[in-house]
């Protein structure tokens, strides 16, 4: 199944993506991860697209599309995967349908408070990527890595000015995609509205809608 998880930064897309991989067997997508792979290898596009992705402002759309549809080439997508920060504006949106047929949008509605707290606590492995939280999913070990003991850090762009320039840009230019995956039919939201549910719960109810789609669509 090809999904989309959409939602604004700190919704919690990368924390549910990291846990449906395993259980859907598909491929984790983040073009978050792959722009940070880029500027951490500091390779020349690495270098040019390192301040939009500090100053919490959108890749142009040219460069992400391309990245994207590389990543999308690989087999290991052949059976489906799961986006994880993409599409993030209509012409994106667009591009896509040219590359893979979608089968699912996840929504995931988030109050404001609880996406400023997340991302202000938010810790990330510098090695595997894993997402910790120092309110709700604190690694055993002070800035350690329970998975793998990468050293932890907090991301760039998790500065609470550029937090909130990021929920400006996802009001503006990315929240259009709600109303375009609606009217095709392919939208769900998932409300998470207390910080403290446990990402288990919200896992539950995506594999729910997931296993609802399949059956309607004969999967
Ligand atoms: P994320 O980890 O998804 O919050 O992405 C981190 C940063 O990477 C964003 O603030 C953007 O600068 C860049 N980025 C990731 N995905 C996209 C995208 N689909 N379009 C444009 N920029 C992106």
């Amino acid at each position: 199944m090809r999904i989309v998880l959409l939602g604004p930064p700190g919704a919690g897309k990368g924390t549910y993506a990291s846990r449906l991989t395993v259980k859907l067997g598909v491929p984790h997508i983040s073009t978050g991860d792959i722009v940070r792979e880029e500027i951490r290898k500091e390779t020349d596009l690495g270098k040019k697209i390192k301040d939009y992705s500090d100053r919490g402002v959108l890749v142009p759309d040219e460069i992400i599309i391309k990245l994207l549809a590389e990543r999308l080439k690989k087999p290991d997508c052949n059976e489906g995967f799961i986006l994880d920060g993409f599409p993030r504006t209509i012409s994106q949106a667009e591009a896509l349908e040219e590359i893979a047929k979608i089968d699912l949008v996840i929504n995931l509605v988030v109050p404001d408070e609880i996406i400023i707290t997340r991302l202000s606590n938010r810790l990330i492995c510098s090695k595997c990527g894993a997402i910790y939280n120092l309110l709700t999913l604190k690694p055993k070990r002070d800035m350690i890595c329970d998975r793998c003991g990468g050293n932890l850090y907090r991301r760039e762009d998790d500065k609470p000015e550029v937090i909130k320039k990021r929920l400006n840009v996802y009001r503006r230019r990315t929240e259009p995609l709600i109303e375009y995956y609606s009217k095709k039919g392919l939208l769900r939201n998932v409300v998470c509205n207390d910080l403290m549910i446990p990402p288990e719960d919200i896992i539950k109810k995506i594999i729910g809608i997931i296993k609802r789609c399949k059956e309607l669509r004969n999967y």
